[in-house]
């Protein structure tokens, strides 16, 4: 049973016994005989499709709407529609990306806590209600703008810790939370419920449990002013790869405590969470190539190595950088490890190494202090985890043009995306927000995909 968001000429279907780790030495293999190629992505869709089934096994009771700031990209959008996901947007241009290709109004929550006004008129107009705010501003604009609006009170989560940084920009203390229910009142606009978001990847499953314990005191104020509210969102922030240092299993549990403890099962309450990275980090792997070198003398960097095959280092200059596909690194503080394409002979000398962008920009860095063999202008590499926050935020600086996609998935993964049965829903038929049912059948072909490594490279560097 299809949804139409998502069909086989989307992407390369990834047969048995293959997986998208030979589609990318393919595609390497075509690219090594030109010489004009650019950097291009792969993205396996497949592990995006994994990811929900994790996401539905571990918090049954909370409905992902995906943060479509994280990667606004043709494939991911579409697959996240064709599971069934909702959407978080930021702004008009992400509204109107997941309305083109046909989600439904009711599948949209439009998060940013300070809009333009333009904007609000967008989303009034295009039938869009779920919106968040955190001031009395924002619900002075509302009220004019959007009568029809179902607001979410956006909360602050504990800004303690330096990783909860966006909880200075966002959310409302608790002390002013009853003013602004009262100001709400006031002004005639309806309130559904509270939300939060713990920025910094999940790193403290903690700072959910308290933020949930937060948001049913918000719950008790509404209820005293005779709210009734129904709907908690509890942000994103979830890791999305293996090498952070909590597991999304890990902070799920804690979450699902949390939520028995305040927001049981049968309270009425609909949860929704807004997952960004976790979708997508894992599924992207950027491909660029070598476009020039640069030989150092070794003690230019150090001067504790007494090896004398190892006096020299390099510069090596790629074809994306900091300013492109690389922006996670200032955005989200990764450090991305290239994985060489080509293998060298066995026991190759090692270099120390260092990786620069193609701007024209000094600080245009992408790695340091790598031990690498010797390598060539043309040759490639690979970095893995490359979908969160990196082609979302590339800019356009020294004429920098995205590179390329090319998305695939295998057909396991295809095959059980169509067996989803919370896809059977009907968006029309509902007035509320239903994102999926909870999987009731299909756990085996479910298991089969998390544990195939779908995509696993050999590491050789
Ligand atoms: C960016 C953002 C998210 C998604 O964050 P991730 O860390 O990518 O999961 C969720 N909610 C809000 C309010 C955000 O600003």
């Amino acid at each position: 049973m299809m949804n139409g968001y998502l069909d086989e000429s989307d992407f390369t279907m990834v047969e048995e016994g293959f997986t998208t780790r030979d589609l990318l030495d393919n595609l390497l293999m075509e690219v090594s005989q030109t010489t004009s190629k650019g950097a291009f992505f792969v993205a396996d869709l497949g592990d995006v499709v994994k990811k929900h089934l994790r996401f539905l096994k571990a918090l049954p009771h909370v409905k992902p709407f995906y943060a479509v700031k994280c990667n606004g990209s043709r494939g991911v959008v579409r697959t996240l529609a064709e599971l069934g996901a909702g959407f978080d947007c930021a702004s008009k241009a992400e509204m109107a990306l997941v309305q083109s290709i046909g989600v439904p109004p009711a599948k949209i929550i439009y998060t940013n806590p300070c809009k333009q006004i333009s904007q609000i008129r967008y989303a009034a107009s295009h039938g869009v209600q779920l919106m968040a705010f955190d001031n009395e501003v924002e619900l002075g604009k509302v009220a004019r703008s959007h009568p029809r609006a179902r607001m979410v009170l956006c909360i602050a989560t504990d800004s303690s810790r330096p990783s909860a940084s966006l909880s200075v920009k966002f959310g409302a203390p608790l002390k002013s939370c009853r003013r602004l229910l009262e100001m709400a009142k006031e002004m005639n606009v309806e309130i559904v419920g509270v939300s939060f978001h713990v920025s910094g990847g999940g790193i403290d499953p903690q700072a959910f449990t308290r933020s949930i314990a937060d948001a049913r005191l918000v719950f008790e104020m509404g209820a005293e002013l005779g709210y009734k509210l129904c709907l908690l969102d509890i942000g994103g922030g979830f890791p999305g790869t293996e090498n952070s240092s909590v597991r999304f299993e890990e902070i799920a549990a804690t979450i699902n405590s949390a939520l028995d403890l305040y927001f049981p099962e049968g309270c009425g309450v609909e949860i929704i969470a807004k997952p960004g990275r976790y979708y997508v980090a894992s599924a992207f792997t950027l491909a660029v190539t070598v476009i020039s070198k640069q030989e150092v003398p070794w003690d230019l960097l150090s001067s504790d190595d007494e090896e004398p095959s190892r006096k020299k280092s390099f510069l090596y200059y790629i074809n994306d950088g900091l300013y492109g596909s690389f922006s996670c690194i200032f955005f989200d503080h990764t450090c991305p490890t290239p994985v060489l394409h080509k293998k060298p002979c066995p026991d190759p000398p090692l270099f120390s190494s260092s990786l620069w962008g193609p701007s024209c920009d000094g600080q245009d860095r992408i790695a340091d202090g790598l031990e690498l063999p010797e390598l060539q202008v043309g040759d490639w590499l690979t970095f893995e985890n490359m979908g969160a926050y990196s082609i979302a935020a590339a800019s356009s600086f020294n004429g920098y043009q995205q590179p390329q996609i090319s998305y695939a998935m295998s057909r396991v993964a295809w095959e059980a995306l169509q067996l989803l049965p919370g896809k059977l829903a009907q968006p029309e038929e509902e007035d509320r927000v239903r994102v999926c049912t909870p999987l009731s059948c299909g756990w085996e072909i479910a298991d089969i995909l998390c544990i195939t490594p779908v995509f696993a490279p050999a590491r050789i560097t």
